[in-house]
């Protein structure tokens, strides 16, 4: 057992309903502080163009981590001695400007980065991650991308807006942020809103595991299947995950939410496959805590961050 400072609260001492809510009980420090990885949130839902109330994650999603616990049952480690998680709060955006929320992200980041932190964010709707991948692309170059998603977030311009949710990935490619064929898309489903949404998909070569593909195997081979793939690539990677990834049944509580998904033990399986060489940054998205039923949402969403958490390695 180490000895530094940034252990959860221990839910032997002080109950899991008590104590002031940070993410899985840690210490709340300043961004400048001696931890490795960061988890903050990123309250903003201006980009959305359905059902909004990602704004309102962070705090459900703290509120949820209360029953985090350190240990993972199938990596067999006990993630708060490998590496210094804190919470570091909220990053600052500005609910009614999606230009200068953009910017205050990308900062936030960059001051992160500048200090080799790794970070997790919870949005905050799909566009946050636009600016994460700014900052992370600027420190270590061209990432590699694996995104969960029902959507395939490629698609054009909505009511003249470039910068909503479902265009992030579509910029990440066109900006040279990502690499598309260092990038996959897990979770992908119909319906499309035509035939044209898949023509940026094929010409860029991005693959995707799409929910058949999951389905007609057993999990646990499309499981290795997937990892196998994600093992293949080198370099610096990002994971951000989409909440409407899942199957409405397991996560009600989202913006767009697509029938036909993923269940919350599925996306276990398909984490606990994966290993990472040099994870730099994560977000989990798309949470609405106004739709969550009792806290099924905001429960999935601690259990994904769990299992990210455990994908952060020292160094690089
Ligand atoms: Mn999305
Ligand atoms: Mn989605």
């Amino acid at each position: 057992m180490s000895t530094h400072k940034y252990q959860p609260l221990s839910g032997r001492e002080f109950p899991r309903f008590s104590s002031i809510k940070t993410f899985f009980r840690l210490p709340h420090v300043k961004i400048d502080d001696d931890y490795d990885v960061a988890l903050f949130g990123t309250p903003y839902d201006g980009g959305v163009s359905y059902r909004p109330g990602g704004r309102f994650a962070p705090t459900l999603v703290r509120e949820c981590s209360s029953l985090g616990r350190g240990f993972h049952f199938t990596r067999g480690q006990f993630l708060f001695d490998q590496l210094k998680f804190a919470d570091i709060g909220d990053c600052p955006t500005v609910p009614i400007s999606q230009e200068q929320t953009y910017e205050k992200i990308e900062n936030f980041a960059n001051i992160l980065l500048k200090k080799n932190k790794k970070f997790l964010s919870v949005g905050g709707d799909h566009s946050t991650t636009l600016p994460l991948l700014r900052a992370a692309a600027k420190k270590h170059g061209r990432l590699n991308l694996i995104h969960f998603d029902a959507h395939l977030d490629t698609y054009p311009a909505a009511w003249g807006c470039e910068y909503h949710h479902g265009a992030f990935a579509r910029h990440a490619v066109e900006e040279g942020l990502v690499n598309p064929q260092q990038m996959i898309q897990i979770g992908i489903r119909g319906p499309l809103a035509s035939a044209e949404d898949l023509k940026f998909i094929k010409k860029n070569k991005i693959k995707i595991y799409d929910m058949d593909m999951i389905r007609k195997k057993p999990i646990h081979s499309v499981a290795q299947e997937i990892g196998r793939t994600v093992a293949k690539m080198k370099g610096p990677t990002f994971i951000t995950y989409d909440i409407d990834c899942l199957d409405p049944a397991f996560a009600p509580g989202t913006g767009t939410p697509v029938p036909g998904g993923l269940s919350t033990y599925e996306v276990q399986q398909i984490f606990r496959s994966f290993k990472i060489k040099n994870l730099v940054g994560a977000d989990i998205v798309e949470v609405s805590p106004p739709y969550d039923n009792s806290q099924i949402t905001g429960l999935a969403a601690v259990d994904a961050m769990f299992e990210i958490m455990n994908l952060f390695k020292k160094g690089e």
